[in-house]
């Protein structure tokens, strides 16, 4: 295995296989798989977690977001605006409502959507603006939310990479009309297989979502409105509630990593050599899912790296608008250029709570010396 592995997904687990074990045993002994007590429990500690009412227990992130904006009413002729650097899940769980999505530019020094281009993106036919927190790191919410105020939108959040994050001291999933999130394995609170949560302020909408991802059932057989199964079952709450109480902690390490990993990389000798750091907009805390800087001749660095020990990822190198799958709604090649050129330059460096700020400082020191020898231009 690699000396500094991207993810250490094994080793944060073994950490925890007694206590998520005993969860786990717990489910198997009185056998309630689906909606079973760990299931309520989870949705009201995920809740307090974020600062809202109340929570919903969800099959996935993608599932979570396309009930949220099912239950916004959204649907075919409608438009929702998202940033095309994302994961695909957020333009998909858009395109399952059979509303159109309509891809945002970034701002390149934060990688996240355009306040500016967002507003650009406005037709009368946008029925909500989808944020997403991307690598952890807050969008400018105030600025966004007073654009949707204008035209009397939603805001959402994709939060799926958010956990733990904050902007303005408020925690992402508290921002928005509702937030998703993901608890797929690698997700900064992960399941033992897909899971995820929807957030909310709003007691009206949690109770249409409640209904919606478990078949619009009201009792036994009786379904009163159109819903679906995207539940989240039993025995993946049950693994959430038993992580839960550690994430605090690894945030706060993800957190000490990301600060040494700026430090280094701000400072000599780097500032001869372009590496661009994800700069934060005022008042957001990222809760560092992804570390990603900017480097030239990006496909060498990750592969000089590789042969020293370092894993790396691409989060992401295709935008949604170059998605086969997105290229009804995409104007194409050229038509988002900060985009693009992100989607070329950007590297993953290893972010995980198990590694310590030294290891930053080791991973610095070789991405140094790759550097020098990739050839990325001085001055
Ligand atoms: C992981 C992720 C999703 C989807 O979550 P799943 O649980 O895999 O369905 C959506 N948006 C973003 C930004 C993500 O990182």
């Amino acid at each position: 295995m690699a000396a500094f592995p991207f993810l250490n997904l094994k080793k944060l687990n073994q950490s925890l296989a007694t206590e998520v074990g005993a969860a786990m045993e717990e489910v198997l002994a009185h056998g309630q798989f689906v909606n079973g007590p760990e299931v309520k429990q989870f949705e009201r500690e995920w809740a307090a977690f974020c600062g809202v009412p109340d929570s919903v227990g969800c099959a996935n992130g993608t599932a979570a977001m396309h009930a949220l904006l099912e239950c916004l009413g959204i649907g075919p002729g409608d438009e929702v605006i998202v940033p095309s650097h994302t994961f695909i899940a957020s333009a998909e769980s858009i395109r399952l409502t059979g509303a159109v999505p309509v891809f945002a530019e970034i701002d390149p020094d934060t990688m996240l959507a355009d306040p500016q281009s967002i507003r650009e993106c406005i037709t009368p036919r946008t029925r909500a603006i989808s944020v997403v927190h991307l690598y952890g790191m807050p969008v400018e919410f105030d600025t966004i939310a007073e654009i949707a105020r204008e035209h009397a939108i939603p805001v959402v959040e994709d939060a799926c990479q958010a956990h733990g994050a904050a902007y303005r001291d408020r925690p992402a999933g508290s921002l928005g009309t509702g937030a998703a999130f993901s608890f797929f394995p690698g997700k900064n609170l992960g399941a033992y297989g897909d899971a995820g949560a929807i957030t909310t302020t709003d007691n009206e909408l949690a109770a249409r979502l409640h209904l919606y991802v478990d078949h619009g059932r009201t009792a036994k057989y009786e379904h009163l409105v159109m819903g679906t199964n995207y539940r989240l079952d039993t025995l993946q709450a049950a693994v959430l509630l038993a992580k839960l109480p550690h994430l605090r902690e690894w945030t706060r390490r993800r957190q000490a990593l990301a600060a040494r990993y700026d430090e280094i990389l701000s400072a000599e000798p780097f500032r001869s050599i372009p590496v661009r750091l994800q700069s934060a907009p005022e008042g957001s805390v990222s809760a560092y899912h992804l570390y990603v800087v900017r480097v030239p001749n990006r496909d060498a660095v990750i592969q000089g790296l590789k042969e020293k020990g370092v894993g790396t990822g691409i989060h992401y190198p295709i935008p949604c608008h170059l998605q086969p799958s997105m290229q009804e709604f995409s104007a194409g090649e050229g038509s988002l250029p900060h985009t693009e050129l992100a989607a070329r330059e950007i590297i993953s460096l290893p972010m995980c709570p198990t590694l310590t700020p030294e290891d930053a400082g080791q991973i610095c020191t070789l991405l140094h010396e790759v550097l020098e020898k990739t050839g990325a231009p001085t001055g």
